[in-house]
This record gives C-alpha cells, sequence and structure tokens, in this order.
C-alpha cells in the first residue's frame, strides 16, 4: 500500500461556501493519525498555512516525543510520529513526490459529491495503472474548496448513509476510519 492522507485546514469552505482557514483540534491530530497507521498509510499531513496553529501542532506533538509520554503510551507516539506538517496540499504533494519518485494521485473526498470517479475498487484499479502513491484529502470546516476538488486526479465516492431520511454528516474523523478500512480491505 502506497497511500498517504492529508487533513486540510487551507482552503476549505465555511457555511456559506467562502475559502477560508479552520483551526487544527487536537482530537483530528490523535484521532487521524491512529486510524493512518493502524491502515498502514505512509504519513499523515496536517495542512495549515498559519504559524501560530503549526506552533500548537509541533509542541503537542513534541510533548509526545519525550521519553515520559513514549513509557506512558508508545502506540499514540507511534502513531503521531507518522504526522508531517506542511502549509499546503503541494507541499505535501511535493514531499511524496521526493519519497517515492513520482507524483502522487490526489484524491478528494467529500460528503456532497454529486458526481465522481468511482468507488475504492475503481481507484484501486486506477492506482494500479498509473502505478502511483495517492494522497487522500480530507477536509474540515464544510469540506474541501472547489479550487481543490476541481483539479484533483480522482474524486472518490462518498459514503453513503442507510438513514431513512437521508441524514449523512459524519466527522471526518469517522470518514477518514471508513475509507481507510475500505482501500485497506477491498
Ligand atoms: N468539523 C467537522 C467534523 O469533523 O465533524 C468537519 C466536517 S468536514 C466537512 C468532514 C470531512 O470528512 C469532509 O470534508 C470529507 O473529507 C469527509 N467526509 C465526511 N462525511 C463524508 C461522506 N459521507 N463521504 C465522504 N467524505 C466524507
Amino acid at each position: 500500500m502506497n497511500y498517504y492522507l492529508a487533513l486540510v485546514h487551507a482552503p476549505v469552505k465555511n457555511k456559506l461556501g467562502e475559502e477560508v482557514t479552520t483551526s487544527v483540534t487536537n482530537l483530528d491530530i490523535h484521532d487521524i493519525a491512529r486510524s493512518a497507521r493502524t491502515f498502514g498509510f505512509k504519513h499523515y499531513f496536517i495542512v495549515t498555512p498559519i504559524t501560530e496553529q503549526q506552533v500548537l501542532v509541533g509542541r503537542i506533538l513534541g510533548h509526545w516525543q519525550t521519553d515520559t509520554a513514549n513509557e506512558y503510551n508508545p502506540d499514540r507516539q507511534s502513531a503521531l510520529s507518522y504526522i508531517k506538517l506542511v502549509n499546503t496540499v503541494a507541499e505535501a504533494a511535493a514531499q511524496i513526490e521526493a519519497l517515492e519518485g513520482v507524483k502522487p494521485l490526489v484524491v478528494v473526498t467529500g460528503a456532497n459529491f454529486k458526481k465522481y470517479d468511482g468507488d475504492e475498487k475503481a481507484l484501486k484499479q486506477r492506482i494500479m495503472l498509473d502505478n502511483k502513491p495517492i494522497l487522500l484529502l480530507f477536509g474540515t470546516g464544510w469540506g474541501l474548496s472547489d479550487s481543490l476538488t476541481n483539479v484533483a486526479d480522482f474524486k472518490l465516492e462518498p459514503i453513503f448513509g442507510t438513514a431513512q431520511d437521508e441524514y449523512n454528516h459524519l466527522s471526518v474523523r469517522s470518514a477518514v476510519a471508513i475509507y481507510c478500512d475500505r482501500l485497506a480491505r477491498n
């Protein structure tokens, strides 16, 4: 599996559909790192261009790099060590290219896509054909901005719920875990 994922804090949409930058949350750092690590993703990129946010994430990660934290919870330290902080999605893609010698296929996710390129099986077929790593993008706020989804290499089929009233509002952490499992198994 040659998979990378990124949680994007800019550019994302707000409730009005405008492009904004969101704040990083502690839960997203920990829970997504654990899913990514459990399902063999190579790195989890946290994308934020805001210096104060990067300092905050750096401080949280720094705490978990200490010997005391390692003794207390080595599994968590191991998951967090897979995190990389970047300013932009392009920077994450460039880091992957430097590691792999080839640009990644950028895959976007969203609950409300009306048109998409296929499900996880179709994505895997595409990966086999292209022989590239993937960079799977997840949004915060009201989701990834159009400036990212319109230029992505692959729009992944949304996760459809089964609620009779069509309620479908997963947290990003749940969506990550579901896709990680599907990609690992399909
Ligand atoms: N603060 C919110 C939270 O975590 O509850 C962030 C919501 S954000 C819009 C949720 C992100 O998770 C989406 O941008 C997308 O990447 C992913 N997501 C959520 N539900 C999804 C679904 N049904 N299908 C595909 N992706 C989904």
